[in-house]
């Protein structure tokens, strides 16, 4: 999960604002001005109802009060927080199409097929509800247990990279939100991600599979080792920063297979790096300067 892209930072501007995405990204506005009018309206009945109370005796004022409180405080919480309706979807969509055009296609995001995935795969369902208004500005957002999910720009140019044509079986290391495997998922045969945390592989799971994607499989476990048992792959993505090229992961690769990695570099970000297996070897070339959340190594 990129925190940044450092080209973008390099260039000296935010990568993820331009206004006008921003304020299309905002798509629920007219649902939550309505939710929140409707919650005024509540709150100020509840107040009319507890001045109602004062008519009753001390006691059973109080207890009045407090059940019409209590009572308004909850159904405030589920308007704010119920699910989006189609309008909303449909609004979240248009935002995620100018996503794919002005940070993707008007960059270098030139496949066909990861332009089309990432105009398909809902990037808002793998965040918190309440972010989804960010969802399709072009920038990292916080998930659960202090991870990221990568900003749109980097999934799209990681998958670029795997050179993927359909038939594939491919392993991502660092499964996070799920969203990364989604993408790939729409491209390719198979995808097997593996996660260290587990609540994270757990909620993941739970995510994409009501949206289709029967064809992932998501493991709790270290990532440095691989995937043996399902080995081996045509591609290889690992969304954290390792401190070095794993080399089961090296071994788990086909002859011809492509392999991301973001690697440290010592001067505090990383390299992303493209490889390929030749010959038994990984022939690797540096992309771009990019910086992600670290690749825990546990103790062995
Ligand atoms: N691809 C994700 C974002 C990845 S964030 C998405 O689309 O949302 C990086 C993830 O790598 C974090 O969830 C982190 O817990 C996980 N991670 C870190 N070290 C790992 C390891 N050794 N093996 C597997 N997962 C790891």
């Amino acid at each position: 999960m990129t925190l940044l892209d450092m080209r973008d930072a390099g260039a000296g501007r935010h990568p993820s604002r331009p206004a006008l995405v921003f304020r299309d990204a905002r798509p629920s506005d007219s649902m939550l001005e309505a939710r929140a009018r409707a919650v005024g309206q509540l709150l100020l009945r509840c107040r009319q109802r507890v001045a109602g109370c004062g008519r009753l005796g001390r006691s059973r004022t109080l207890g009045c009060q407090l059940s019409v409180v209590s009572f308004s405080f909850f159904i405030a919480c589920v308007l704010l927080a119920s699910p989006a309706t189609a309008q909303d979807e449909a609004a979240l969509a248009r935002a995620r199409q100018q996503m794919v055009e002005q940070h993707l296609r008007a960059r270098d995001i030139t496949d066909a097929r990861v332009l089309w995935a990432m105009g398909k795969v809902p990037r808002h369902r793998f965040i918190h509800p309440a972010l989804a208004p960010e969802a399709y500005a072009d920038r990292a957002l916080p998930i659960d247990e202090g991870q990221t999910i990568s900003q749109p720009y980097i999934v799209a140019l990681m998958t670029q990279l795997l050179e993927l044509r359909g038939p594939e079986r491919v392993l991502e290391v660092g499964t996070g939100s799920g969203y990364q495997a989604a993408v790939l998922a729409e491209l390719v045969k198979e995808v097997f991600t593996i996660e260290i945390l587990p609540g994270l592989a757990r909620s993941a799971a739970a995510r994409l599979a009501p949206l289709g994607y029967w064809n992932v499989e998501v493991r709790a476990g270290d990532g440095y080792q691989g995937w043996p048992e399902k080995a081996p792959f045509d591609g290889i993505i690992v969304t954290a920063g390792a401190s070095h090229i794993p080399q089961p992961l090296i071994e788990q690769l086909k002859e011809g297979g492509r392999l991301v990695i973001p690697v440290d570099v010592p001067v505090g970000y990383q390299e992303l790096i493209q490889g390929r297996k030749e010959r038994g070897k990984l022939i690797t070339r540096r992309v771009a300067p990019v910086r992600f959340v670290p690749l825990i190594e546990p103790k062995r």
